[in-house]
């Protein structure tokens, strides 16, 4: 370390500090980056390594980004996951003695960022921590650093449920434990895309208590405080913004485990392209970025308490019964302003007078907002107005002392209106006075000289002056002018009184602007103490957003009020998957009825391949969530239950995260469903037992839907291409066959996509082959060889090993070493004590010896 220059010395000593950070460090315009960091950096953003003398015999390797551009990098870096660590002089430079005074200021990671800029305004950014305890249970807690929002949830089921909770939530870096384990954290960075983070300490500073007075369990005092630790770490600044933990009890909302979320493409599709074609993107109506970032709360949260649920419903429904006060509802909308994120930034002191100015209209507009709810005939809209507080007095204040056209920077005045300080209306004028008293100046003068062509100019350099051209400057009398720069054609002088007035404009207008900083920061104080207001506000124009979105969706999309009963009764008519109708422009969408009484719980659905099976399955439980989340539903009437649960295995999820085999993701997720489900879930089965062989499939499946029919009693909807199976129908009561219609048209097949009754009676593997432009050498074959095959024919002649392949399972040579020890193995197993899961376990392992 000796070795290194004094500069060099004092990164090095902070740099060690922010190991996990990119030490941005401030040297003049620049922030530079040195040895690795350096390294490093220069790949990430793309940037010119160079290399500086440090004092030591190697030249350190250096990169640097200018300072008034450094947001864009630094963005950059929190998008792939980095931290930030930005380090200032905290000092003049000037009166320094020695290595200028720095200090990191701010450490900027993917959890905690505040900069607009770097923020996706429809989502919320979450730093969440996650705290695991003795006794195996979990604490998940969130903190929205922009919106102040906290929350808590306790998590009993294992760490499987960890993972579904945080799923697809936008969640960008989780704190733990340093002594976390090591798997799970893998899979926090791998699965889940976290940045993770670590802080030991989970003891609460004293602050915090008014946050946390309401966590009554010493679980979710050390799962928060650990969060709250993390983030004084990391924020140097004021965190008076942030709201009290609130308590989320999982119990309450529909719950969705991480494969649910992920195959019904809640919030974005499988193949994790975003938004687009998810079930948020066509339900999303609404008009601010605090209602979608709300509206994507409720869907991630379905409710079950039947009375909420209700409520929600009849407030879409009196928004959608009166289209012109919705227009209007809806512009007004656009008027409001960010209000839960600029709540966040005034509290954090970084709002500038633009903001304040937005946040002056939005307050205009909101009672304007209120007189048009009132015009609502339903009483739960007509109502919504009476508990809107519209702050007169902030919006008075704000008129009063803000300058419309303020600018973004608040260091160069204009912020602050004409009349609303004595002392900066004086200076203003004598300012302007200055002004008007230079710009009659040049007319005297250019009498005085009789040139033409004198004129009075202002720079920053040189300050005010009197121009004139070269061939002019003997017109001018001696003496009174003073000669302060040459051109190459003119000459530019000042004047005692020129002098004197240009002081006296230079000390009103720097007073003025010093004065103008000072009133604004005294606006912005007063401002602050309306943070509290202005959240429960937010709170309550994002959810007039979020119904009124339900009610545009359910005007534009056709969607109708589902009606709840007690029943277990599943009867949708008409019904309609959200998404996939709006994607088939031309082709029109068939509409399916789904009815489940009382005394069916298994709809067991067989059909050709791309028949829509699938589909029909989805659409039940997307119209469950929509309808519990508070939304209407695509269909013509829909009566359901209120479910719990909705659990699914649908086929093509390739799950590439993990690497797991198709067949052992299959039974990891059946395995999910039935060792939760009760009987108010939702469970989609979807040809299930594809991912193995043959018969062991079909017994698999077989076994499943037995003990569903048995013991779960779960609404079960189960998709097969095993035709065997839809014999069950005769020994389970509760099971009933359906299937989807295709037709047969000059050898082609044709999809009607209407489910029937009953179960379908052909294959049509095949034609989808034949659709799908295989040779039709191989098509011939092919049907062939099922003919053949569906008259008992064992005599199938193999012409071409590899074409029979593609249809037919290949038959594995037998071992004779391997079969007698899987025989032994098999005839050692107590098939009356196991449970259908134990089954299919040992199936599996059987499977893996072979
Ligand atoms: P399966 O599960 O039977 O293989 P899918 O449900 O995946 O079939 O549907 C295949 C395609 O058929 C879908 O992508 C969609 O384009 C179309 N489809 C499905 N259901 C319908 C329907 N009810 N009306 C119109 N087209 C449909």
């Amino acid at each position: 370390m000796a070795e290194y220059t004094p500069m060099m010395q004092q990164y090095l000593k902070i740099k060690a500090e922010q190991k996990d950070a990119f030490l941005f460090y401030r040297l003049g315009d620049f922030y530079e980056m040195f040895f690795n960091d350096a390294l490093a950096a220069s790949k990430e953003l793309e940037i010119t390594l160079t290399s500086r003398d440090g004092g030591g015999k190697d030249r350190i390797p250096m990169c640097g980004v200018p300072y008034h551009s450094a947001e864009n990098y630094i963005k950059q870096l929190i998008e792939k996951g980095f931290k930030v660590a930005i380090c200032e002089q905290v000092e003049d430079p000037k009166i320094s003695k020695g290595v200028v005074k720095r200090e990191v200021v701010q450490l900027i990671t993917p959890g905690t960022v505040m900069e607009g800029s770097m923020l996706d305004e429809k989502e919320n950014n979450y730093l969440a921590s996650v705290s695991e305890f003795d006794d195996g249970t979990f604490t998940v807690s969130y903190n929205d650093l922009t919106t102040g929002e906290n929350s808590i949830a306790l998590i009993t089921e294992g760490f499987e449920a960890v993972l579904s909770e945080l799923f697809n939530r936008p969640v960008k870096e989780v704190v733990i434990d340093e002594a976390f384990d090591e798997e799970r954290q893998t899979m926090f960075k791998e699965r889940l895309g976290f940045t993770v983070s670590y802080s030991n300490t989970t003891d609460i500073d004293g602050q915090f208590h008014n946050l946390v007075e309401d966590l009554h369990s010493d679980k979710f005092l050390a799962g928060f405080g650990r969060l709250l630790h993390y983030i004084q770490q990391t924020q140097k600044r004021s965190l008076e913004h942030l709201r009290p933990v609130n308590t989320i009890e999982l119990k309450q909302y529909m719950s969705l485990d991480m494969y649910s979320k992920r195959n019904l493409e809640l919030v974005e599709t499988l193949r994790r392209q975003g938004k687009k074609g998810s079930l948020l993107s066509v339900i999303d109506q609404t008009i601010t970025a605090m209602g979608s970032r709300t509206l994507k709360k409720w869907l991630e949260r379905p409710l079950l308490s039947k009375s909420e649920i209700v409520s929600r419903h009849d407030q879409v429904e009196g928004l959608l019964d009166q289209f012109f006060e919705r227009e209007t509802l809806r512009d007004q909308l656009t008027m409001v302003y960010d209000l839960e994120r600029l709540a966040g930034r005034i509290a954090f002191g970084n709002v500038n007078a633009r903001d304040l100015i937005q946040l002056k209209h939005s307050l205009t507009a909101i009672p304007e907002l209120m007189n048009t709810l009132k015009q609502f005939h339903h009483p739960s809209v007509g109502k919504l107005h009476e508990s809107i507080d519209p702050l007169p007095k902030l919006r008075e204040i704000l008129e009063q002392s803000l300058s419309e056209d303020a600018p973004i920077t608040i260091k160069e005045g204009g912020m602050i209106r004409d009349g609303y300080h004595s002392g900066l209306d004086e200076y203003r004028d004598a300012s302007i006075n200055g002004k008007k008293w230079i710009a009659e100046l040049e007319g005297q003068e250019r009498q005085a000289t009789g040139i033409k062509s004198l004129k009075i100019g202002y720079n920053r350099v040189f300050g005010y002056y009197i121009e004139v051209t070269k061939p002019n400057i003997p017109n001018l009398p001696e003496g009174r002018y003073e000669r302060k720069q040459t051109l190459t054609n003119a000459e530019r002088y000042i004047t005692p009184e020129l002098k004197e007035k240009e002081t006296l404009i230079l000390e009103a207008q720097d007073k003025s602007v010093e004065l103008e900083y000072q009133l604004f920061i005294e606006v912005r104080e007063q401002v602050k103490d309306y943070v509290q207001k202005l959240q429960f506000l937010a709170e309550q124009m994002s959810r007039i957003d979020v119904l009124q979105g339900f009610a545009q969706a359910a005007d534009q999309q056709s969607y109708v009020r589902p009606q709840f009963n007690e029943k277990r009764l599943v009867d949708i008519k008409q019904g309609r998957h959200p998404v996939v109708e709006q994607v088939m422009r031309n082709e029109s969408f068939v509409p399916n009825d789904i009815f489940m009484d009382e005394s069916k719980d298994v709809l067991l659905i067989t059909g050709p391949n791309m028949s829509g099976k699938s589909t029909y399955m989805r659409q039940l439980a997307l119209t469950s969530i929509m309808s519990q989340m508070g939304s209407f539903v695509p269909c013509e009437s829909a009566s359901l239950p209120i479910f719990d649960q909705i659990f699914t295995r649908i086929g093509a999820a390739d799950d590439l995260v993990s690497g797991q085999s198709t067949f052992m993701v299959e039974m990891l997720e059946a395995n999910h469903a039935l060792s939760h489900a009760t009987e108010h879930s939702l469970i989609l089965l979807d040809e299930i037992g594809r991912g193995t062989s043959t018969y062991d499939g079909m017994a698999l499946a077989q076994a499943i839907v037995e003990h569903i029919h048995e013991n779960i009693r779960a609404k079960t909807l189960f998709s097969t291409h095993y035709h065997e199976l839809t014999s069950l129908e005769e020994e389970l009561a509760r099971l009933k066959n359906i299937h989807v219609r295709a037709e047969e048209y000059e050898g082609n097949v044709i999809f009607l996509h209407q489910i029937q009754d009953g179960a379908a009676d052909e294959s049509y593997g095949i034609h989808v082959a034949k659709l799908a432009n295989l040779p039709s050498e191989l098509i011939e074959r092919a049907s062939y060889l099922l003919s053949t095959l569906e008259n008992g024919s064992q005599e199938v002649s193999v012409t071409n090993e590899q074409q029979l392949s593609l249809f037919v399972e290949e038959e594995k040579p037998s071992t004779p070493a391997i079969n007698s020890k899987l025989e032994k193995h098999l005839a050692g197993l107590n098939l009356m004590e196991m449970t259908p899961m134990d089954a299919m376990n040992e199936l599996y392992q059987l499977q893996k010896q072979m």
